[in-house]
């Protein structure tokens, strides 16, 4: 390692006590102290004293992260973010060619289609400074497609909805640790936006919010706009009055998306949201900055399906316990992975409730 500040960052991990694996997903859902953070770390340290000699269970070991920011957000260093060395190693890997299968699989059909999912329709509705990106996410969804839809006719806001074909923030590249790739992604979207003419940019995944807002302009992207989540989006149009809802009945528990808590500090409007539409909030254990990824579809984030399964079921039993009415979050994959409980976006909450006139 080069840079020697950041060696000694990763060697102050690597002789931590590692008290932030009680908040790692991937460590608590499948027992396995190697893919700890402090173990992690030591990669690094054992990297850097040329001692690594297995490439592909390093390479391995950095696809076993979630990325979820967990062990960032309760570190005892308030300027250290392991998650900046994982993706080193993914760098390292992605240059080795040691990435797992089923990453390499969503890279492949990224170079061919420009997105992670193959051949897509382009989505292009509406006129306006504000736009609201499609991720590849919600673009799989038709329920949720069709609820934004209608919220955003019912507010009368003049909205840009533009999404599938090639438009993707880049994020299966960054981590599939192709800095080169994500780059070229980040700037055909900056090009997108401004062909739009937009001034604002909402998306529901937080990931592409994350791409956008914080590791666009670390590949010397900057985005000319104002980006916001759909959570914030939609509770402005709420608390305006712009759309109007009916009250309903019940309890219901809040899943927060890894990212949104970790990364971003967005706890707070989708809460609001589901309580102004009547709801009472039943909290899990590990919620708000305690929250647990749900795993992510796998190959996103995770380069190992056992694994995600792993943290996906973690994750649904946690939830499970609340015994809520309902299950809500605010994140299409996190939608699509909690399936079995029935997991709704906070927008087909409001979608369901609206009330015309
Ligand atoms: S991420 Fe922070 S708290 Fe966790 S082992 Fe490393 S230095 Fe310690
Ligand atoms: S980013 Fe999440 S999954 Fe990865 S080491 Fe940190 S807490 Fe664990």
């Amino acid at each position: 390692m080069k840079d020697k500040k950041e060696l000694q960052q990763v060697t102050n991990c690597a002789l931590c006590a590692d008290m932030c694996k009680y908040s790692c997903p991937t460590y608590l859902a499948s027992g396995n102290e190697t893919i700890s953070p402090q173990k992690i770390a030591r990669l690094f340290v054992y990297e850097d004293k040329g001692l690594l000699k297995d490439r592909k269970g390093f390479s391995d070991v950095m696809f076993q992260s979630c990325m979820c920011g967990a062990c960032k957000r309760h570190c005892v260093y308030s300027d250290y973010d392991l998650r900046k060395f994982i993706q080193m190693g993914r760098s390292i890997a992605f240059k080795e060619g040691l990435l797992p299968d089923e990453t390499k699989k969503r890279v492949k059909t990224f170079t061919k289609y420009g997105n992670p999912n193959g051949e897509r329709q382009l989505i292009q509705k509406g006129t306006g400074t504000v736009g609201y990106f499609i991720s590849c996410s919600a673009y799989k969804d038709e329920a949720l497609l069709k609820a934004m839809d209608r919220v955003l006719t019912a507010s009368k806001m003049k909205v840009q909805q533009f999404g599938g074909a090639d438009i993707c923030c880049g994020a299966p590249l960054y981590y599939a640790g192709d800095p080169e790739g994500f780059t070229k992604a980040a700037q055909k979207m900056k090009k997108q936006i401004e062909r739009r003419g937009l001034d604002r940019v909402v998306t529901m995944c937080p990931n592409c919010l994350k791409m956008m807002g914080e590791l666009y302009p670390q590949v010397g992207v900057k985005l000319n706009v104002q980006l916001a989540h759909t959570s914030e989006f939609l509770g402005s149009l709420l608390s305006e009055r712009k759309i109007k809802v009916k009250k309903a009945k019940g309890t219901a528990t809040y899943h927060d998306p890894c990212l949104l808590a970790n990364d971003m500090d967005i706890t707070v409007a989708p809460r609001q949201i589901i309580t102004a539409l009547g709801y009472e909030i039943k909290e899990p254990v590990y919620t708000k900055d305690h929250t647990h990824c749900c795993g992510a579809p796998p190959g996103a984030r995770l380069g190992f399906s056992k694994l995600a399964d792993q943290v996906k079921s973690m994750r649904l039993s946690e939830l499970k316990q609340t015994g809520a009415d309902i299950y809500v979050s605010s994140c299409p994959s996190c939608k699509a992975v909690l399936s079995n409980l029935g997991v709704k976006d906070i927008a087909e909450l409001i979608s369901e409730q609206i009330v015309h006139g």
